[in-house]
This record gives structure tokens, C-alpha cells and sequence, in this order.
């Protein structure tokens, strides 16, 4: 079990508490009993994750004197809508939810998003706690209080900064997710041991059997070590000025594969192929060695991540997704490169044809 701080600028947000470990919902129920953050409790979370898992963390938060009941919405990216927050919102109304109401928002990056979405802007704005039950969002979205909904033509394309009051990850949780998902999730931690942590990185390498077995003591040691980097960059640039960019390496090109593919190609997955582009941009740029190339390659494909690009995404498709993103200035290609693993920097040189070739390069 493992409490980190996310230590915020007052002006800004209140700071917060990321608990980690296993039966941390029975730690989560005293703690908000205590908080005084809200009257009345509202879970907000989706179809597969109500039936799995909302019972139990309704029983433990009424087990200890809270008031709560869960509203749920259709699972699946296509409900990361501002028509479902809508209806959420409505519903809420309609149960009578006020000023001094919470949101608990139970489930993966969709439910974080939508339910920290709602939370910022009912009634101007009602206290939200992340209970992730994802890897993915585990390690990544329910931390640093970005919220968003898509619309047809972009993902995430409204959306406010709304800090939650303490996140509660329960690594019980990922006991009941499938498979593709879990390994989905492992891309963002191998994104945060090539960029800020090689002992982490080693770890992956080393323990690549027993992450497939979820075992629990490593998967505490390599959640608890994400939470903390991805915490640290949260505080210097709560509002993704600067600093902040460093999460995305793997996702410039991770974002234009996930987008040609029309979101076949899951998040992590994409982002794998993106970090495996970076490296070899990276070398190609004389930046990074080629042996350190080589191992990032390997300790992404350790981690049952694809590093090849699908024949089927066509190049020139892929490369207008790129000129399109909105880490696009003066006609070249902002990228997060690499010297070493744990030394990235932000390049804004990249030339189209070197990517272009890269792309070719991973396909073959
Ligand atoms: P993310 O963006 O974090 O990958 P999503 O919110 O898109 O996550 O969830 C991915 C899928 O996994 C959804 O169908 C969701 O209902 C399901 N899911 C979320 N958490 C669990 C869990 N602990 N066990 C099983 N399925 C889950
Ligand atoms: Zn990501």
C-alpha cells in the first residue's frame, strides 16, 4: 500500500492523494467519510464496469454511512459524447444531486473523462474523486485532472482541467480486465521508463513473464513508480505548458496510427508503434545510439507491444493526421526525441521525409 502526494500551486488546485495497493476501497470509504468534500455521492461509471465492480463499491461507501448511488452510461469510446454528459447531468438533476453532491468516477480513460467533464461543470463545478479501473487509466488519465469529450471531427476536443480531490487505485481491479486492454495499459509504463526512468525500463525487461501474469507485487512496484513520474511532471506543469510534453513521446505518430486506423488500433498499441518511430527518428537525428535504439525496440515488444506498422495504413494518410496535429508549428513536426533512455527533449525539426521514411522503415 503506497500514498503519493500531488503537491499543486494553491492558486491553481487543491493537492491531492494518489493511494495505491490492493482492497484500497476499503481505505477509499473512511477517507471520503472523514473528507467533508461532499453530502451525497454519485458514482458515475459505465455498462461493463457497473456490473463488475459497482455493487461492491457501493456496499462499502453505504457500509460506512455514506450516501451514494451509481448512475451508468453505455461502455465504449462512442459515449466519450457531450450528449452523454448531457444525460448525465439531467439524471443527476433528476436525483436531486446539488452544490454539495461528489462524483466517483468508477471505471477507464472514458468514464475518468466523462465523469471529471461533468464533475467541472454541474452547477459550476462539484468535487470529482478518480477510482481508475484500468491500467491504462491507472497509470495515466485519472492523474493530472485533464477532462474531454470528443467530437466528430477530433478526440478530446472540449474538455477543462479539473483536479479530482484524491484518486483511489485498486489494483484488484485489473484482475477482471481482459487481456488487450491490460497490455494496452503497459504502453504508457514503458513510455515512462524510456523517458524518465531506466530502473523502471529494467524492470520491464526483466519481469516481462510475471507482467503477464499480472503478478502483484511487481505490478504495484511498476504502477506506484508511473503514478509518481507522471505525478512529478502534473506538479511543475499542471496545465500542460511545457514540461508536460514529455508524456508524449510515442504519441505523435501513436495519434496518427490511431487515427487511420479509425481506432481499430488500440491507444497503446498505436503509441507503441509511435515510441518505436521516435527511437528511430531519434537515431536517425544522431541523437540516441543504436544499441540504445535496439533495446527500447526490445523492451516494447518484451512488453507484448507491436512495434511493426500495419501495411494496410497508407503513408501518405498517416503523414496528413501528422501535419494536421495540433503539435504542429511553422510547417515542422514537434517531436519528443530521445538522447538516452530518460533524456528526452522536444525537437521541433523533424523533417516530413525523414518521418516518412521511418513509417516505411516500421512497415517493412
Ligand atoms: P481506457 O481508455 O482506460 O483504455 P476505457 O474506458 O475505454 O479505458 O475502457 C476499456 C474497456 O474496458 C471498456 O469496455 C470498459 O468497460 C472495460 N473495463 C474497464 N475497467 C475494467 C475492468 N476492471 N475489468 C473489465 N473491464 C473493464
Ligand atoms: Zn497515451
Amino acid at each position: 500500500m503506497n500514498r503519493i502526494r500531488v503537491n499543486l500551486e494553491k492558486r491553481l488546485s487543491t493537492s491531492y492523494d494518489i493511494h495505491i495497493g490492493r482492497d484500497i476501497l476499503d481505505r477509499m470509504a473512511p477517507v471520503l467519510a472523514k473528507s467533508g468534500w461532499a453530502g451525497r455521492w454519485y458514482i458515475l461509471t459505465d455498462s461493463n464496469v457497473s456490473r463488475l465492480h459497482g455493487d461492491r463499491l457501493l456496499e462499502v461507501l453505504r457500509g460506512n454511512g455514506l450516501a451514494a448511488e451509481i448512475i451508468e452510461f453505455a461502455a465504449g469510446e462512442s459515449s466519450k459524447t457531450i450528449a452523454t454528459c448531457i444525460g448525465l447531468a439531467e439524471e443527476l438533476l433528476k436525483r436531486g444531486a446539488d452544490r454539495t453532491s461528489g462524483l466517483i468516477a468508477l471505471g477507464g480513460g472514458v468514464v475518468g473523462d466523462v465523469a471529471g467533464f461533468v464533475a467541472s461543470i454541474y452547477m459550476r463545478g462539484i468535487p470529482c474523486v478518480q477510482v481508475p479501473t484500468t491500467l491504462l487509466a491507472q497509470v495515466d488519465s485519472s492523474i493530472g485532472g485533464k477532462t474531454g469529450v470528443d467530437l466528430p471531427a477530433g478526440k478530446n476536443m472540449l474538455g477543462t482541467f479539473l483536479q479530482p480531490r484524491a484518486v483511489f487505485i485498486d489494483l484488484a481491479f485489473l484482475d477482471t480486465l481482459p487481456a488487450r486492454e491490460f497490455t494496452n495499459g503497459l504502453a504508457e509504463i514503458v513510455k515512462y521508463g524510456i523517458i524518465e526512468d531506466p530502473e523502471l525500463l529494467a524492470a520491464i525487461e526483466e519481469g516481462a513473464e510475471a507482467l503477464q501474469r499480472r503478478e502483484p507485487a511487481l505490478l504495484e512496484r511498476l504502477v506506484s513508480a508511473s503514478c509518481r513520474i507522471k505525478k512529478g511532471v502534473v506538479e511543475i506543469d499542471e496545465t500542460e505548458k511545457g514540461l508536460r510534453r514529455i508524456l508524449n513521446f510515442g504519441h505523435t505518430v501513436g495519434h496518427a496510427i490511431e487515427a487511420e486506423s479509425q481506432y481499430a488500433i488500440a491507444h497503446g498499441e498505436s503509441v507503441a508503434m509511435g515510441m518505436a518511430a521516435a527511437a528511430f527518428i531519434s537515431e536517425r537525428q544522431r541523437y540516441l545510439s543504436s544499441e540504445d535504439r535496439e533495446r527500447i525496440i526490445a523492451a516494447i515488444e518484451r512488453a507484448g507491444l507491436p512495434v511493426r506498422i500495419p501495411q494496410a495504413l497508407d503513408t501518405a494518410r498517416l503523414l496528413s493526421h501528422l501535419a494536421m496535429d495540433k503539435k504542429k508549428k511553422d510547417g515542422k513536426i514537434h517531436f519528443v526525441l530521445l538522447r538516452k533512455p530518460g533524456m528526452p527533449f522536444v525537437n521541433g525539426g523533424v523533417p516530413l521525409e525523414l518521418v516518412q521514411e521511418t513509417i516505411e522503415a516500421l512497415k517493412a
